[in-house]
């Protein structure tokens, strides 16, 4: 067989249809109901779910992968070719709904996520950058929050509190004084109903005006969409003008951010505006949390985001259509793209159709952050979950040897070994037996390459069915298009016609330890150790009255474990909680486990050697 040429290539021999054809032809969108970004790209408006409120929503799957390994499970390539396939060979409504890359990764290690070979998201570039900018007004949001927080801590040590409530609330030309009506919010939560400045009482003054922050407390930091290690701790207010004001603090990479997690999670505008303005950046001398809208930077906030709530429509290879939206990392967020994308897609498909969103990485990560926080704060359920699984990766969890980049690839990922393929299929039987739990029926997609040898694709798809997989079906959509992936997705519309029972993994009113002990079962741990910081930030939010939120845990996605090398099916270990944070407006709990980092670097030779554009044409190149 040919070679399957680089992904590149491949995106870029194909003339993306005008997304005006995609948009009204495939999704029957009416031309108000979207916003042109070019001849590719269109941002879909949310007044699209108002007109179709009444229609009955497609079928919901979710596409999640084993732990992954550095030789790649392909589980964006394996969403997009199930997607064509539903859509150009099944003739099904259907829509995919996945994450938005982020520029980190891209110029970083990993390279984009707009899938591979004949399966893949158009125009790549674009997917992979910029996009609709909506990272760089996540950016901006956080950004100015920040600033907002440093700025009142400066203000304040500088000010009595009567002279703070006067500039907060500045006279007019008659001497009247009035709320800014974010300012209304703050007052409501003080318990001080009153909504004309002179009536303030001199304590009332006091409490309205100082926020009195406490600088050790601040969880809020800066961000940026670059793999900037050198910004991991830094230190702020070293201006002269500052008068010695210093802080240490540090920058995230901004699809870490709380405010992509809250983009992801919104159902509409004004949950949105709710959630930003709930976002906790600290807490005050006495212990009370902190809020934006303390800080009246709630609502500027919301409207930087006012266009990022908006899904970006692009198109596969194949002209079906594709929901961009959102991209908080997996490993240190929830990893799932948008409600608002699978909502607008699920009524869009209508009754016949399908839509698939993708979790990042595993059951563990991913998937179990799509079931227990995405769909409980979306209120909708999957009819289907698909665990994408590779022989190169399962002989990796079987214990192949490490692969390092640079040098070619260990012999037994090129030549039949079904011994070893079989051994790591405990990491893919784990996998589908934690999807299992939440009473959906599981498809076991076998990704497969051109090394692969029947007798070992064989040996996965049995052990797939041996551990409650509903079917397991290898696919070959990567050299193929949806072509390839036929019997995937003929394997997914039974799988969806199944009576699903679904069922979270830890009731809410459990304590935060309680439900941290559940998914730590869930990894295969024997027990779960708190740091002494862990221990105090949890009876914190406990007392804070956060403890009936979901969690979100920080961990590796490389092992169930808290250790990345740990491959395979590890249990018997004990899962270390460093710290735990909170994540108000988004509306979960984090624990970081182990050692989890929220800012990635840059390796020795990162991809952007590969990247550069050819002037004459202005293609880009090197994009993987
Ligand atoms: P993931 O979503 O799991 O990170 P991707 O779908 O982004 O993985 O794929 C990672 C890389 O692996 C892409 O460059 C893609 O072209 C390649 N890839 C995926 N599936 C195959 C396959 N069956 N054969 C060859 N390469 C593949």
């Amino acid at each position: 067989a040919t070679p399957t040429p680089p992904d590149i290539v491949i995106a870029q021999s194909i003339k993306p249809k005008h997304i005006s054809q995609i948009a009204e032809a495939k999704l029957g969108l009416q031309p108000e109901e979207y916003e042109m970004h070019g001849p590719t790209k269109a941002k879909v408006r949310l007044s699209v779910l108002d007109r179709l409120k009444g229609t009955p929503s497609g079928k919901y799957v979710v596409v999640a992968g084993i732990s992954p390994t550095p030789l790649g499970e392909g589980k964006s390539t394996t969403t997009v070719g199930l997607c064509q396939s539903l859509g150009a060979y099944l003739d099904r409504p259907v829509l995919t709904c996945i994450r938005q890359p982020s520029q980190g990764p891209t110029f970083g290690i990993k390279g984009g996520a707009a899938g591979g070979g004949y399966s893949q998201v158009i125009p790549m570039e674009e997917m992979n950058l910029h996009l609709t900018g909506d990272i760089h007004a996540i950016t901006a949001a956080n950004n100015l929050l920040a600033a907002a927080i440093d700025a009142r801590m400066f203000h304040e040590a500088a000010q009595t509190d009567e002279a703070l409530f006067r500039r907060l609330c500045p006279a007019d030309k008659h001497g009247k004084r009035a709320f800014a009506p974010v300012m209304l919010r703050r007052l409501e939560k003080l318990g001080i109903a009153k909504t004309d400045p002179s009536e303030l009482t001199p304590t009332e003054v006091s409490a309205f005006a100082r926020l009195d922050l406490d600088p050790q407390s601040i969880t809020w930091r800066r961000v940026m969409d670059v793999n900037d290690r050198f910004l991991r701790g830094i230190t702020v207010g070293q201006g002269s003008e500052e008068r010695g004001q210093e802080r240490s603090t540090g920058f995230d990479i901004a699809v870490a951010s709380e405010i992509m997690a809250v983009l992801a999670l919104a159902s509409d505008l004004s949950d949105m505006r709710e959630r930003l303005g709930r976002m906790v950046v600290g807490n005050d001398k006495r212990g009370n949390p902190v809020t934006a809208d303390d800080l009246g930077v709630g609502g500027a906030l919301t409207v930087l985001m006012k266009d990022a709530i908006m899904p970006t429509l692009l198109q596969t290879l194949e002209g079906t259509p594709v929901l961009v939206h959102a991209g908080p990392f997996a490993n240190i967020a929830h990893g799932n793209s948008s409600i608002v994308a699978d909502q607008i897609g699920l009524k869009l498909v209508g009754k016949d159709g399908y839509v698939v969103t993708e979790a990042g990485f595993g059951s563990d990560i991913g998937m179990e952050k799509f079931m227990n926080i995405k769909c409980r704060a979306s209120g909708l359920r999957p009819d289907a979950a698909v665990i994408v699984a590779t022989v190169r990766a399962l002989k990796m969890h079987g214990g192949g040897a490490p692969v390092v980049a640079g040098t070619p690839l260990p012999h037994e990922y090129l030549t039949e070994d079904v011994e070893l393929v079989t051994k790591g299929c405990c990491n893919l039987a784990r996998h589908v037996k934690n999807a299992v739990a939440y009473g959906v029926p599981v498809v076991v997609a076998i990704n497969a390459f051109a090394s692969d040898t029947e007798a070992e694709l064989a040996a996965v798809k049995a052990a797939a069915l041996e551990a409650g997989a509903f079917d397991a079906v290898v696919t070959r959509h990567h050299s193929l298009g949806g072509a390839g992936a036929v019997d995937l997705s003929r394997a997914v519309v039974a799988a969806c016609e199944r009576p699903s029972k679904f069922k979270f993994l830890y009731d809410l009113d459990l304590s935060i330890k309680e439900k941290i002990e559940a998914i730590a079962r869930s990894y295969g741990a024997e027990g779960v150790s708190y740091s002494p910081e862990a221990e105090a930030q949890i009876a914190k939010y406990t007392r804070m009255g956060f403890d009936g939120l979901p969690i979100c845990m920080a961990k590796t996605q490389y092992s169930f474990s808290h250790d990345a090398k740990l491959k395979g099916a590890p249990s018997g270990f004990v899962l270390p909680i460093r710290d735990v944070r909170a994540s108000v407006g988004a509306g979960f709990i984090y624990p970081l486990v182990g050692s989890m980092m929220t800012m990635p670097g840059l390796p020795t030779r990162p991809g952007y050697y590969d990247i550069d554009i050819d002037p004459k044409s202005g293609r880009v190149m090197g994009l993987s």
